[in-house]
């Protein structure tokens, strides 16, 4: 019997599409003919392939609205976040079109021979595994750098998001990339172990939870292919006795709610010292209060639906259990059944070492904060988690906040009186149980090459 896999509309419930999933034949002639364009692309040059990225960025501008109507209806992003998410994407192409020759720009080392230098060579077919809470970005940013670079790409979206997985395929083709370099397959996650052990696929990357993360990476040992994982995060956010309460609470709020909760690096723990702990906690609920809460496509929504039916009611079972285990909910916490997968955005305060909101990631618009005495012990328990994506520290004194951000928090990046987004020019990634790897900035473009070592006598 041949499977299906849906997009459901998470607004409504209703079906928006419906698609075959791919057999094992097709998958293999998929990665075949990718791999036998990589064997021309892997020799064209840098001003050819900016040349292509760079309309792969006009193609995203001319389609954003487009390309943000299929997110909201796939996943339920609201239309503005969808909007910002394309132009961001769009950046990304035209960054890694302007940057990848001087990245990739061969080093001369000085040695007895006549000759030697380091050179960043491609390596092939790449697999990415990818998850539906940024449809177009989780990609590009993966696929920018890879085709830059010289390699070729195949996807594997999350299921839900099927719809856009095939629309970033055809915008690489619109741009005038051959048909295929970057090519979607349409699979189940119990296909992806065949598809790494492909003999033309050279190495992986996923970005997607943790158990998803430690199946990929074992698979990929084993067949000595190399991974690199962008994981989930809890990421806690210090808020010091010195912080500017006001600015804190806002950026806070903004960055918890931001694509209905669903983000990885969003503010996720609040570990705010007890003198500031209560006026904190108000202007938290003024803030997280007044976001509206409601249909994606409408241009006055903050807050739309959470992609899946099933992840809300996870994330409802997280917040009961803290509940149970002694935290105080200050705000929501609670949904309407059979309207869709929207869940009221909602604080949970004082909440208990050893509950799932001090430990566990809460993938939706749940804040928890949780009181230090001090700043030592905000640290202690800023590090305390199994994650180490993002953090953020608020203060006024901004040596103080350096200081911690660069020795103090375990963690791939810490911003001071901000909230932590990605950005082309930054490398981005996690330490413990965020991953490993990076993307973005050199860094990331120099994960999938082989790093040669050229020596002529
Ligand atoms: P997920 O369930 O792990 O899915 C991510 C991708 O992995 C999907 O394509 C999924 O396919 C696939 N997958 C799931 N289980 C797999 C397995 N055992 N073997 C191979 N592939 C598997 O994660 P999600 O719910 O979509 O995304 C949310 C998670 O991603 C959160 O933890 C979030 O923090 C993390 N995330 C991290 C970053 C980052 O940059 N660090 C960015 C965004 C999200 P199916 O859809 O077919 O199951």
């Amino acid at each position: 019997m041949t499977a299906q896999i849906e997009s459901i509309n998470p607004a409504n419930g209703n079906t928006v599409a419906t698609y075959t999933e791919m057999k094992v034949k097709e998958t293999k002639a998929i990665i075949n003919e990718v791999n036998q364009e990589w064997l021309s692309w892997r020799h064209t040059d840098f001003d050819h392939r900016a040349k292509l990225m760079h309309n792969a960025a006009s193609v995203l501008r001319r389609h954003k609205e487009k390309y943000a109507h299929l997110m909201a209806l796939e996943m339920g992003k609201v239309l503005k976040e969808g909007v910002s998410e394309i132009e961001k994407c769009a950046w990304v192409c035209d960054y890694y079109a302007d940057n990848a020759a001087r990245f990739l720009k061969s080093e001369e080392v000085d040695t007895e021979a006549t000759h030697s230098f380091v050179s960043f060579q491609p390596i092939g077919v790449v697999l990415a595994v990818m998850p539906w809470n940024f449809p177009f970005w989780q990609v590009l940013r993966f696929a920018a750098p890879a085709l830059m670079a010289g390699n070729a790409g195949v996807l594997k979206h999350a299921s839900n998001v099927t719809g856009c997985a095939l629309a970033i395929e055809s915008m690489f083709v619109e741009a005038g990339f051959p048909k295929n370099i970057f090519r979607t397959l349409i699979v189940s996650s119990a296909k992806v172990e065949e598809v790494i052990k492909n003999e033309h696929v050279k190495a992986v990357t996923l970005t997607g939870s943790t158990p998803a993360g430690k199946s990929v990476a074992s698979i990929a040992g084993g067949a000595l292919k190399k991974s690199v994982l962008e994981l989930g995060g809890s990421d806690p956010y210090i808020i010091l006795k010195d912080a500017d309460l006001e600015q804190a609470a806002s950026k806070c709020a903004t960055s918890r709610l931001i694509n209905n909760g669903q983000s990885c690096i969003s503010a996720k723990r609040f570990i705010v010292v007890k003198e500031v702990k209560e006026a904190f906690e108000k202007l938290m609920i003024k803030y997280m209060s007044t976001k509206v809460m409601g249909d994606p496509f409408e241009s006055g929504t903050d807050v739309g639906p959470m992609a899946r039916v099933d992840l809300r009611d996870e994330l409802h079972h997280q917040v009961e259990k803290s509940i149970e285990m002694g935290a105080t909910c200050i705000l929501g916490g609670h949904f309407e059944k059979d309207k869709g997968a929207y869940y009221s955005p909602t604080i949970l305060t004082d909440v208990k070492w050893g509950s799932p909101a001090y430990h566990e990631e809460l993938f939706g618009p749940v804040a928890s904060i949780i009181e230090a005495s001090n700043e030592k012990e905000a640290i202690e328990i800023a590090n305390s988690s199994f994650f180490g994506l993002g953090a953020a520290v608020f203060t006024q004194d901004k040596a103080r906040g350096e200081r911690i951000a660069e020795k103090e928090i375990d963690a791939g990046c810490c911003f001071v009186n901000d909230f932590v987004r990605s950005d082309p020019r930054l490398p981005f990634g996690g330490v413990k149980g965020s991953g490993y790897g990076r993307e973005l900035s050199a860094f990331g473009i120099r994960e999938f090459v082989n790093i040669k070592s050229v020596y002529v006598k």
